[in-house]
């Protein structure tokens, strides 16, 4: 049976007796969504890949905003692939867009494990929390960059955390195709602060630290992959040790942002000489979305009315 797309919040306690959360986990499983965004892009595989790798581990990092806001994740380098974008509002809406070098890329095997070096070289990864919106112009915005440095995104995802000394954390990111399409998973789990900031963890939490982290280690990619596997029946089988407490998830879909509203905003200060030269042979201008691929098209009089 197929699971529903999204995050599966969990935490452990430590042991079966206690109730006290230690550590925090998320497991993000995406297949719904990645295998639609793909489709409509129709990358290579090889971008397909590190892209739903991207996708989940934004879900995954996203589900710890605890305002209305917008988590974004982008990676630039200078190989083949130049730009890796994913980002997940606080309701679930998933978008994921990449910019690639076709003829470089096609000099780069695809079919091999550890493709994202090969596919970015040297560059960065940044991830941005927005959470400012007209009712919290207060909100946090706040942004984070590491150098890419793994064969995964996760490798990333989990020196950003060593670096900047925040909580400990460990992350596991995988993707790959399917008969039924694209699926991307990513696994994270953290130490939770004492006080709830950042800084000492509870006391004697390095020992269920120490542990969460081997039996973590213990998780094969293929098996974050397995659509036989239930998300919870795999958190039980890594932790049942360890007092495991599994949240509702928080669906994950394909939805992008976009609006006919939004494209005529920025077409309505357009000068007439700029809407003759970006129109086509019919008179036409059409505003793809880089996102979900949506074109919209306007003509010379339509534009003048807006
Ligand atoms: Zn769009």
């Amino acid at each position: 049976m197929q699971e529903p797309d999204g995050v599966l919040p969990f935490y452990l306690t430590g042991s079966p007796q206690s109730s006290r959360a230690v550590i925090s986990g998320r497991l993000a499983r995406l297949s719904g969504p990645v295998s639609s965004i793909l489709s409509r892009h129709a990358w290579p595989d090889a971008v397909n890949e590190v892209a739903a790798e991207a996708m989940a581990l934004a879900a995954c990092l996203s589900s710890q905003m605890k305002f209305e806001g917008v988590f974004t994740l982008q990676a630039k380098g200078d190989g083949p692939l130049k730009t890796l974008f994913a980002d997940v509002t606080h309701a679930g809406d998933l978008r994921s867009y990449a910019a690639f070098d076709e003829q470089a890329l096609a000099g780069v095997p695809c079919a091999a494990p550890a493709v994202l070096p090969r596919l970015m070289g040297s560059g960065y990864m940044a991830f941005t929390i927005d959470q400012q919106s007209p009712t919290r112009p207060d909100g946090q915005r706040y942004q984070g960059i590491v150098e890419l440095d793994g064969p995964h995104l996760g490798d990333a995802a989990h020196l950003w955390f060593k670096n900047s000394e925040q909580l400990a954390s460990v992350f596991l990111t995988a993707a790959a195709p399917s008969e039924t399409g694209w699926h991307g998973a990513a696994i994270m789990l953290q130490s939770i602060a004492a006080s709830g900031g950042t800084g000492e963890a509870q006391p004697g939490a390095s020992d269920i630290w120490h542990d969460a982290v081997s039996f973590f280690s213990s998780v094969k990619r293929a098996e974050l992959l397995d659509p036989d596997l239930s998300s919870e029946q795999l958190i039980w089988r890594l932790f049942h040790l360890l007092g495991p407490h599994i949240q509702p998830l928080r669906p994950v879909r394909d939805k992008c942002r976009c609006s006919a509203a939004k494209v005529e905003g920025a077409l309505r200060g357009l000068a007439e000489a700029d809407w003759q030269e970006l129109a086509d042979d019919q008179g036409l201008l059409v505003v793809e979305c880089e996102f979900c691929k949506t074109a919209r098209s306007y003509s010379q009089d339509q534009l003048a009315a807006l």
